[in-house]
């Protein structure tokens, strides 16, 4: 009997999967679950790749992701070895998700309970624009159910493959027309405007570039709700990881994957940086997409869909450990500057830093004061950047002077009111796309490759290599895309072309 479309032909009894990142993790647990011998090889010391964690002076940080939502598919990926989230994590919600803080100084408190979030934007927004949000929330749902299925948890091997009811529906509700156009057919308030459209950053684009189909992100932390577990992020992938090994999967760290080698056309084994060979029946990349067809593949096996890539803009994160309080402490708080487009604009096409800057602050302490010493706090502030391909910024040298302005800005805002960024001030650190540059991702971007429309559903590159079907792909470059859920997902896409 032939294989289906889209599988993996052959045997598939040995898996050996190169990255412990989340999309490496979900892959790795349904497929020991399914009762494959499952190796991981890792370069770094610790699982969670971007999720990792830095700690200094009795604090610890999370370094990468720090918005959390659709926990349901970490419960699903631990069910795979019959795990259960509640041994494994402490997951609190957040009331609110975020605080908003806009450049006329008004605050806006964002609720996923849309009756509490409805009177929220009645008390700053007033009463026909609460109702325009309820109309709002109604229409980002639809979006959702008409999208998950059919574009999020689903290998789209080509063009139709969309050919579904859903597809229809999701045209009928202006999915492909611009997110900013869409939103603003609901709301007219600005703020609101920008509290529903900002997440495009997280797929790379400006609101005004992004399609209506990326309103689900906003969907996700405006309506389904953002969630944050005690210990911090990190402990999502420490879960992962430790039920995976419980359970047989082998994880071997500070252990780099250099090279696949193919056989008969086919991935028969991996070679490491100890010159270790192992042979295998399936490889699944989870390393940046990118780095993996410059160093680990042989050159002609790269496809279409990774020969032009774009990538997302970049982001410089400085970590904060100090006695001083937020003025309004909140565990996410976003400062929009007044200006907004020119501020996509100076980031993803002039290849500046930007001059009104959109920061995102997160203070993990609010949550979870065992993160810093005791009456200490902890933050991490979020400034979107260019990538390291639009341009060459000297980091070393402008990024402690980048700290300054950053500091500077907040205490102008009202954010240090207490200290928290000036005085006190016990651990500091700061990551520029520079660094992500030298941990080998593509243009500097922790974000991969931007969500632009060639970049998305079938025209993103997939989880199965096009010509060669034992060697998988998961993690942020691949289908569906950048961020916890979607990396979840596309390790549990890379798992179904072996178990289906
Ligand atoms: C600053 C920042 C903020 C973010 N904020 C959010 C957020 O709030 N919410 C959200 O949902 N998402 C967020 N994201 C995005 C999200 O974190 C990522 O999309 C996701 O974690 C990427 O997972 P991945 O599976 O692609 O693997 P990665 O995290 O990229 O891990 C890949 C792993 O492969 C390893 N590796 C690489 N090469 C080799 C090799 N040759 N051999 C062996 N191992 C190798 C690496 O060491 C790494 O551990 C953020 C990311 C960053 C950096």
């Amino acid at each position: 009997m032939g294989r289906r479309r889209g599988t993996v032909s052959g045997p598939t009894e040995r898996v050996v999967i190169i990255g412990a990142g989340l999309g490496g993790l979900s892959a790795a647990l349904r497929l020991t679950g399914a009762g494959r011998s499952v190796r991981i090889l890792e370069s770094g010391t610790q699982p969670g790749g971007l999720m990792g964690r830095w700690e200094s002076g009795g604090y610890r940080f999370d370094t990468g992701p720090t918005v959390l939502t659709m926990p349901g598919l970490i419960d699903d990926a631990l069910a795979c070895v019959g795990e259960t989230r509640s041994d494994w994590l402490d997951l609190v919600e957040l009331v609110p998700s975020y605080r908003a803080q806009f450049a006329d100084s008004s605050v806006l408190r964002s609720f996923t309970d849309t009756s509490q979030m409805a009177d929220e934007v009645a008390r700053v927004c007033g009463a026909s624009e609460a109702r325009n949000y309820r109309r709002l929330v109604g229409y980002l749902t639809a979006l959702y159910g008409a999208e998950f299925d059919t574009f999020m948890d689903r290998n789209l091997d080509s063009v139709t493959d969309l050919i579904r009811p859903e597809a229809i529906t999701l045209l009928r509700l202006g999915g492909l027309r611009g997110l900013d156009r869409m939103v603003g057919r609901y709301l007219s308030d600005d703020r609101l405007r920008r509290l529903f459209t900002f997440q495009s950053m997280y797929a790379g684009l400006a609101p005004a570039r992004a399609r209506a189909i990326y309103g689900v992100i906003a969907y996700l932390d405006s309506v389904s709700g953002v969630w944050f577990p005690r210990g911090g992020m990190h402990q999502v992938a420490l879960a992962l990881a430790g039920a995976g090994e419980k359970h047989g999967t082998q994880i071997s760290y500070q252990t780099r994957a250099t090279s696949v080698e193919f056989t008969a056309g086919r991935a028969s084994a991996v070679i490491t940086d100890a010159g270790e060979r192992i042979p295998t029946d399936v490889v699944i990349v989870n390393s940046d997409l990118q780095a993996a067809y410059r160093e680990l593949l042989p050159a002609g096996l790269r496809p279409w869909q990774a020969r032009r890539p774009r990538h997302s803009p970049s982001a410089f994160v400085w970590h904060v450990g100090s006695g001083g309080e937020l003025a309004d402490p909140a565990h996410h708080s976003i400062s929009f500057g007044t200006a907004w487009s020119t501020t996509f604009d100076e980031i993803i096409n002039q290849g500046r830093l930007m001059s009104d800057p959109s920061l995102l602050i997160t203070s993990p302490t609010v949550t979870d004061p065992t993160l810093a010493p005791a009456g200490r706090h902890t933050y991490y502030v979020l400034a979107p950047a260019p990538n390291t391909c639009i341009a060459e910024i000297d980091w070393p040298r402008i990024g402690p002077r980048y700290v300054e302005e950053i500091s500077r800005v907040l205490t102008e805002r009202g954010f240090d009111a207490e200290g928290a960024f000036s005085s006190g001030v016990e651990a500091s650190r700061f990551i520029s796309p520079a660094d992500w540059q030298s941990q080998g991702l593509g243009a500097g971007s922790p974000f991969a490759l931007a969500h632009t429309l060639t970049q998305t559903g079938p025209l993103r590159h997939p989880t199965q290599h096009p010509a060669v079907d034992n060697l998988l792909f998961c993690g942020a470059g691949v289908q569906p895309g950048v961020g916890i859920p979607t990396v979840l997902l596309s390790g549990r896409l890379a798992a179904l072309r072996v178990t289906s």
